[in-house]
């Protein structure tokens, strides 16, 4: 890696943008040289914060210094930001959602082509480790075969903040949490998808959705529910998934969980019939005792890389993105899937997004 830094402006000192600025300190090879907001208050915070502010987005634009532009402005702003960033001479990270349609994101990407800048997203959720445990069992096969993923947020806080409520401004839950999870889940799963159902909750009364189901079928065999909820006073678990030989689970991000799989050394005693509820089954009693093994959650898998680091790899030429811009139209893709499948109330199996 480059011993030189190479220098950031960050486009919206906001939650995210603030964020972004602690994180780079800690890296070696980027440094903030300084921030824009649209309001003043940000911009106060951001000096508070001991960075310096430009006047306008055109003296970024016009600064030779800056070499990357980082955008953290609410979505409806991240194209017409990059595109200007990017013909302007300079590499764009950009927050997720980076488009609010593929159609957007592809005018985007041919704009970075012309100009020979990296754009890249910052999906940001492929380094948590909860997920990094799940793509540890899927490719090692810890549990057996995975067949059945269910991947959840839940939170009772309802949409937060201003932008989040506003359609034209990419509010919504599928367009927030939705984008982090479907990420994931398409970074983890080679392999294409046969059909699509989803349903948008307007359980708030916002003009945006705040939450939503979808399940997913891949042509590989795994099914997959996600699900993001902000009106769940009592939370599901952060993942539940089913393998050939077993079930683990996840509870949240400080990986609570366990891993049930079945004992092979153990002979097959027939479950007893329990009493359950007013009747009697046999199906959902417990298995016998000694059937089954709890074990602790395999460690995480490891990527070769931190998304900065890669980042800057990518830029200085010496590696690929580990993020793919491929990969980003394919999410985007689906989201337009999800939005049809909830507004038709159908299955929706007539795309290719593989
Ligand atoms: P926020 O409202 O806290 O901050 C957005 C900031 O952008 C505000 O300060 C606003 O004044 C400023 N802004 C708006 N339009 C602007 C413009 N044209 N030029 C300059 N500044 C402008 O929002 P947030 O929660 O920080 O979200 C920002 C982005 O970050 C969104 O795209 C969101 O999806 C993303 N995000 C990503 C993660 C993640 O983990 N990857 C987490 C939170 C938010």
């Amino acid at each position: 890696m480059s011993s030189k830094k190479h220098s950031v402006v960050i486009i919206g000192f906001g939650g995210m943008g603030s964020y972004h600025a602690q994180l780079i300190k800690e890296n070696a090879s980027l440094e903030v040289i300084g921030t824009y907001d649209l309001l003043d208050y940000r911009q106060a915070a951001s000096v508070e914060a001991g960075y310096s502010v430009y006047k306008s987005f055109e003296d970024v634009l016009v600064d030779p210094q800056v070499e990357i532009v980082l955008i953290a402005t609410p979505n409806d702003v991240h194209t017409e930001i990059t595109i200007d960033a990017l013909r302007a001479g300079k590499h764009v990270i950009c927050e997720k959602p980076v488009a609010s349609s593929k159609a957007e994101f592809e005018e985007m990407l041919a704009v970075a082509a012309e100009a020979n800048r990296i754009l890249m997203v910052h999906q940001n959720r492929r380094w948590d480790e909860d997920f990094l445990v799940i793509k540890e069992m899927y490719e090692r096969e810890t549990i057996g075969t995975l067949f059945q993923i269910e991947s959840r947020v839940h939170g009772a806080n309802g949409i937060p903040g201003d932008w989040r409520h506003i359609k034209a401004q990419g509010g919504g839950m599928l367009l927030d949490w939705g984008v982090h999870l479907l990420d994931q889940l398409l970074f983890l799963i080679d392999s294409k998808i046969t059909s699509v159902t989803s349903h948008l909750s307007y359980i708030l009364g916002n003009e945006v959705d705040d939450g939503f189901e979808a399940i997913l079928q891949f042509e590989n065999g795994v099914k997959a529910l996600i699900e993001v909820g902000t009106t769940n006073f009592i939370t599901l678990p952060r993942w539940y998934v089913k393998g050939l030989e077993g079930t683990a689970i996840i509870e949240d991000w400080s990986l609570t969980g366990k891993i049930v799989t079945r004992n092979h050394d153990s002979v097959i005693i027939e479950p007893k019939p329990i009493r359950a509820g007013v009747g009697l089954t046999k199906t959902m009693a417990p298995p016998s005792e000694g059937a089954t093994v709890t074990e602790a959650l395999p460690s995480a898998a490891q990527l070769p890389s931190s998304f900065y680091d890669n980042f800057v790899a990518v830029i200085e030429g010496k590696a690929e993105p580990i993020v793919t811009n491929a990969e980003v139209l394919r999410v985007l893709n689906l989201i337009e899937v999800i939005f049809e499948a909830a507004e038709t109330h159908q299955v929706v199996q007539d795309f290719d997004i593989y």
